[in-house]
């Protein structure tokens, strides 16, 4: 499903909408990982930091976005692709730049390990280093 026919789904269920279109805008608009310092210093002016939780939190459990830690433990929200409710696809791992702190999803496939007699449900895998615009 596309971002813009999912912001129709959500306007019956969440009562905010302007404050959830603000959200799903800025996923929109960019690809990178967006922290949730980030995050909440974007939308200050329209709401206030405990809605922006709701939000994401609402957004990922819908599989719009996922989120996972970065560096010193702060948390990261990123687009999904093709998740959908309580199902997300995207067990992929993220990578950090050490220099400019920009986070990106990376598209690798990762088996994840089977650990006799356990279940696992997920996995967060954070590589650091320089990116692209920080190597040159
Ligand atoms: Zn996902
Ligand atoms: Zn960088
Ligand atoms: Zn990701």
């Amino acid at each position: 499903m596309r971002l813009s026919c999912i912001k129709l789904v959500f306007m019956g269920i969440i009562r905010k909408t302007k404050s959830v279109a603000a959200v799903l805008q800025i996923f929109e608009e960019q690809e990178d990982a967006q922290s949730v310092v980030h995050l909440i210093e974007l939308l200050k002016d329209e709401m206030n930091r405990t809605t922006v939780y709701r939000i994401l939190d609402r957004f990922e459990k819908d599989g719009i976005i996922h989120s996972f830690n970065g560096k010193d433990g702060l948390r990261w929200y990123a687009k999904c692709h093709g998740c959908d409710s309580n199902h997300h696809v995207d067990a992929h791992p993220h990578f950090q730049c050490t220099e400019c702190d920009k986070v990106e999803c990376l598209s690798l496939e990762i088996e994840i390990p089977q650990v006799k007699n356990h279940k696992i449900d997920s996995t967060d895998i954070l590589l650091m280093g320089q990116c692209e615009a920080c190597r040159h």
